[in-house]
């Protein structure tokens, strides 16, 4: 039933949003960095801190990104700011991650030899592109199911991890809309674009999720990892996403 490679989790494809283009400056500003005071930039790291104590360290490897590293290390600690606000617990032990550049976001399900989670990103100099794929990643990180056996609510997983990457980018909106600085609101302006545009089209099933989830659980349970079904057009998987993006809009909206 699983023909997905046994060491790699589940992808997430979610194309650019045309048009959305993000100011790349080469370096994080001192206005950014002061908006978010526990995240400290380091020689090769970005790390998250509360009162000295560490919660995440977020690395990118040696690949050649089209953004600054700093950035996108920085930009992906900022995701995980505002998850750590939300949900403290989850991070109970010091996180390590580190990220490689791949063609779409995933999550190995092998730690790397410093028991570093290993993320592969996008290349895109799109911060709200980095931030997206990062908090997906993180969700499946935080819930650390990442034991390579077939899990029959990976689906549901999913569904919480793709939650999760559209509430942090309205929460990162919110966040850098706090600021005076111009180009820090023009980052909440992208933050927040780019979580309407993941809203955007959004259709749960005529009948409602329950009966839609009555009728199509057996799929979802047993099918959910056959990537081929993803090639017809057939990728259960893909419903949940959007189901979490409703998720995410209803939970913003209270
Ligand atoms: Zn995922």
């Amino acid at each position: 039933m699983i023909t997905f490679c046994r060491i790699i989790m589940f992808l997430l494809v979610f194309s650019t949003v045309p048009g959305l283009e993000c100011k790349s400056y080469g370096f994080v500003p001192p206005a950014e960095l002061q908006a978010f005071p526990m995240i400290k930039i380091n020689n090769k790291s970005v790390t998250l801190s509360n009162d000295g104590k560490l919660l995440i360290e977020v690395t990118l490897d040696n690949s050649i990104w089209s953004a600054p590293t700093d950035e996108i290390a920085f930009h992906s600690a900022t995701v995980a700011y505002v998850v750590y606000k939300a949900i403290p617990f989850a991070f109970s032990t010091p996180m390590k991650i580190q990220i490689s550049k791949w063609d779409h976001p995933r999550i190995l399900f092998n730690r790397g030899p410093n028991n570093e989670y290993l993320v592969l990103l996008g290349d895109s100099n799109q911060a709200p592109y980095i931030a997206f794929g990062f908090g997906q990643e993180l969700g499946h990180a935080l819930i650390d199911n990442l034991n390579g056996s077939a899990d029959p609510q990976l689906w549901f997983e999913e569904t919480f991890c793709e939650a999760l990457a559209v509430w942090a980018l309205q929460q990162l909106a919110l966040e850098w809309g706090k600021s005076k600085d111009g180009n820090l609101k023009f980052y909440a302006q992208m933050f927040s674009s780019e979580a309407k545009n993941l809203h955007y089209n959004t259709k749960p099933p005529s009948e409602g999720y329950p009966l839609w989830f009555a009728k199509n659980r057996k799929f979802l349970t047993e099918k959910c990892n056959d990537r081929e079904l993803e090639n017809e057009g057939h990728f259960p998987y893909f419903h949940f996403f959007k189901g979490g993006r409703l998720a995410a809009f209803i939970i913003s909206e209270q």
